[in-house]
């Protein structure tokens, strides 16, 4: 069992404080351009509020990550907070649970389980990892990426088409028209 699935009646009623690291298989992030590297840490605690159990902690890991300019790979060190609330599902929800699911549902996860007595955090420590990703991320904030013409990594060398375009602005006028007629 997922040690990240806490039984519900072994909350006390001042809180559970909990430390978990969870292998980065056990998560389903593993694309080219994004994948876990490091195990996950997840730490914080668990309160009972009638039915309802809320989460609120920290996620410590690391992610292999694509620079968006050079498309080199680049080590993002992951520390995040994170926070859910966790409702007991009943019947009528089961059905419309899998079919929308709104960003609202990322603070209010149902739990369920085979008593229906446990809640696993998983979904949620996957989806607040997914959240602090940053939308661009550069290796280098100087990064010069990669020639929009040649491909050629400018952070490791200088091509020659800027200096074509400076010699000869007629033929940038003759590029444009060959777009056009594209
Ligand atoms: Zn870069
Ligand atoms: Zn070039």
């Amino acid at each position: 069992m997922s040690s990240l699935v806490f039984e519900i009646d072994d909350i006390p009623l001042e809180g559970l404080e909990f430390s978990k690291v969870q292998p980065r298989s056990h998560f389903n992030l593993n694309q080219p351009d994004c994948a876990l590297c490091d195990d996950v840490h997840v730490e914080g605690n668990l309160k009972k509020v009638q039915k309802d159990v809320y989460l609120s902690g920290r996620i410590v890991s690391a992610l292999d990550l694509i620079c968006s300019r050079c498309l080199g790979s680049i080590r993002f060190p992951l520390h995040c907070k994170v926070s859910a609330r966790f409702t007991p599902r009943t019947e009528s929800q089961k059905g419309k649970a899998e079919v929308e699911l709104q960003a609202s549902d990322i603070d209010a996860e149902s739990y369920s389980g085979n008593s229906g007595n446990q809640v696993d955090l998983t979904q949620a420590v996957h989806d607040h990892i997914v959240l602090n990703l940053p939308t661009i991320c550069l290796c280098d904030e100087n990064c010069r990426g990669l020639c929009q013409r040649c491909g050629a990594d400018l952070n490791l060398e200088n091509c020659d088409c800027d200096k074509d375009l400076a010699v000869d602005p007629r033929l940038e006028v003759l590029m444009e028209l060959k777009d056009k007629l594209k």
